[in-house]
């Protein structure tokens, strides 16, 4: 059995999804201790709870301690199973997240795995939907793998109800990741938006054009009008070629719609500007694939608290190890075996 301080760097969720995924993949008994340690209310919450069912029930697996609140849990893996799951968090808490723990498993099924989740598609401090469809999606599928999604309806705070099927197939034949090309960038984005005037969405797609034009980068943007239980706006923008780039930005009360445009595109501009192929939050999303499949390299602009962590217990499991090679700008990250220990970062 491998123990795992949950408080251990970022200390928050993410250790704790990463760690039951990569348990079922491995096949090895975990306990992870201290969870969510570094946050102001430690201890599980609904979403983390559901996740780690979620996982349970694709791989056949036995959970000890999984109740919200909880700071300890012990995860036993069995058998992945490809079929059919249905799972609601019951809250908006964050679909993409619950995602970010089910896929890696699924991907070692038998056969195809079909996940139905209801809950947050667009919610603070998590992916919004459609940077998972066009950026983190769009890594996996130039890595050869294949993940299908349908959006049924949004979900915004407080009420959450947004609902996405997925479709994971097993993993075949890893294509290795390639530093790409990024020059001649286009940009392409959504501006999602539920139950708001449609002057907001006109406001934020003419605020990204202004900002990302101060660069001479033009930008395809669509506004969608959404379904949903709850009022919500968000914005997301990616690179449609050479390197995937994302930014995004959620729109809140006291934050005008010009704000929310200027925001995600500025943050675009940096990640175009630095040369990177990961933007900052592609990073640890990606990291555990290119970890278990392939030993690829990539540039980012920083290396972020949540993928420092995520290298910490990567290491754990997998005889991998990571490079790290600083410029003024940029990191250089390749994947290695782990014999290479000499030039790799602790
Ligand atoms: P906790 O509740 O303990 O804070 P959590 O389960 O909500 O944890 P984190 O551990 O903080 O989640 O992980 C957040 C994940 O969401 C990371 O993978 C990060 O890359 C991703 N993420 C956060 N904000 C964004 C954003 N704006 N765009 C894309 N990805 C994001």
């Amino acid at each position: 059995m491998i123990t795992i301080n949950g408080s251990h760097g970022e200390g928050g969720g993410q250790i704790l999804r990463l760690s039951v995924a990569l348990s079922a993949v491995t096949q090895e008994p975990i306990k992870v201790t201290n969870i969510r340690h570094n946050r102001p209310s430690p201890g599980l919450k609904p979403q983390h709870v559901m996740a780690i069912n979620a996982v349970a029930e694709i791989c056949h697996g036995q959970v000890e301690g999984n109740k919200v609140g909880s700071v300890e849990i012990t995860f036993s893996p069995g058998d992945i199973k490809g079929g059919n799951y249905s799972f609601d968090i019951g809250t908006a808490g964050s679909i993409t997240l619950m995602l970010q723990a089910c896929i890696i498993p699924s991907l070692f099924a038998d056969q195809r795995v079909n996940i139905r989740v209801t809950g947050g598609t667009d919610v603070k401090w998590a992916p919004p939907w459609d940077y998972f469809r066009h950026v983190f999606l769009s890594h996996l599928q130039h890595m050869n793998l294949n993940i299908h999604t349908q959006l049924i309806r949004r979900g915004y705070y407080p009420r959450g109800g947004g609902q996405v099927t997925v479709a994971i197939d097993p993993a075949e034949k890893f294509r290795p990741n390639f530093l790409k090309d990024t020059r001649n960038i286009q940009v392409k984005g959504i501006v999602n938006m539920a139950n708001l005037p449609s002057h907001i969405g006109e406001r934020i797609k003419k605020s990204v054009i202004k900002t990302l034009a101060t660069a001479q980068i033009s930008a395809d943007i669509e506004i969608i009008a959404a379904e949903s239980f709850s009022d919500g706006v968000g914005l997301v923008l990616w690179t449609s070629n050479g390197s995937i780039l994302g930014a995004d930005c959620l729109g809140e009360k006291g934050v005008s719609a010009e704000k929310v445009g200027s925001r995600a595109a500025s943050r675009l501009l940096l990640e175009i500007q630095s040369g990177a192929t990961f933007d900052i939050y592609a990073v640890d999303q990606i990291l555990p694939y290119l970890t278990l499949f392939n030993n690829g390299s990539f540039l980012c602009r920083e290396i972020s608290r949540h993928a420092s962590t995520e290298m910490w217990l990567l290491k754990k499991f997998l005889k991998k190890d990571f490079l790290v090679k600083k410029s003024h700008v940029l990191n250089k990250v390749t994947v290695v075996d782990s014999c290479n220990k000499a030039m790799s970062i602790t």
